[in-house]
């Protein structure tokens, strides 16, 4: 098999409630898939457990040979803090940081690939700018020439396009396909179905545990998709993880009967 990452019998818990559930399957080398799911599913806990930012509570993850470094992160828009003080262009060179060398500096090659990324996002012009003076679009533009420089061989993005306009959200889209063209892996958390038929050829849909993998048509059934919704709303958030008790005393089911 030609997967790039696999997941085998995942699950990832915060405070030993399960965020994602048994979950198995792979990602294949050079595949575009998008990540389904209600709200609450573990589509971000799934990210971030891919990149090695949380530890499988069961389960494993097998990167083959790829490290921290193949990976390009774009987290929910959430997550990020846009009050820094920093300069357009400060953002885009972070995304260069694995190459500034021993003693951490910038190279000028480093400067101008930054300035020709933000060419390509449509930013020329904004080096200068304080990033929190930036519209969200053109800060998600900013956040995409950062990748652009990081050059991972994986991509992954959590909710990219969510309060986006959709001038830009056609551009940054056109980027992802770019990516995969490249032969690169990418993975995005994906909230607008019609995008996700649209554009990505896999889909992976969770409600915590698996409810379908492979084929965007296939996994994006009607049905499918009255499950996962099913699925999220009988999901007891209290339940605890149901590890064997040796290794966590007092394991439980993490799922509720459904009501008659
Ligand atoms: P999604 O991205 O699909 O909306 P998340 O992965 O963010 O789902 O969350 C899955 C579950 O884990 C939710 O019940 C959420 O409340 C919980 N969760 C997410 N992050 C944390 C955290 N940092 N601490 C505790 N619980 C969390
Ligand atoms: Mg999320």
């Amino acid at each position: 098999m030609n997967d790039l990452i696999r997941l085998n019998n995942l699950t990832v818990t915060y405070e030993r409630h399960p965020a994602v559930h048994h979950l198995s399957g792979g990602f294949a080398a050079g595949s575009l898939t998008a990540i389904a799911g209600p709200n609450g599913a573990g589509k971000s806990t799934l990210l971030k457990a891919i990149i090695g930012e949380l530890r499988p509570a069961e389960g494993s993850i097998d990167r083959g040979a790829l490290t921290r470094n193949d990976f390009g992160y774009l987290p929910q828009a959430a997550d990020i803090v846009r009050r820094f003080p920093i300069s357009v262009a400060d953002t885009v060179m972070l995304g260069a940081w694995k190459n500034a060398g021993a003693f951490g500096r910038f190279s000028l090659e480093d400067a101008e690939r930054a300035q020709e990324a933000l060419g390509i996002v449509g930013l020329s012009g904004f080096e200068k700018r304080h990033i929190g003076s930036l519209s969200a679009g053109q800060f998600q533009r900013v956040l995409f020439a950062r990748l652009l420089l990081q050059d991972a061989r994986v991509i992954l993005l959590d909710e990219p396009f969510t309060a986006i306009d959709q001038r830009t959200t056609r551009d940054l889209l056109e980027l992802v396909l770019r990516w995969n063209r490249e032969g690169r892996t990418v993975i995005a958390v994906l909230h607008d179905f019609e995008q996700v038929r649209s554009y990505f050829p896999e889909t992976l849909l969770i409600a915590r545990e698996l409810v379908g993998w492979g084929r965007t048509e296939d996994v994006m059934s009607p049905k499918n998709l009255i499950k996962a919704r099913a699925m999220a709303e009988r999901w007891d958030e209290e339940a605890e993880t149901c590890l064997p008790e040796e290794e966590h005393e007092g394991g439980e089911l993490a799922k509720r009967e459904p009501a008659e």
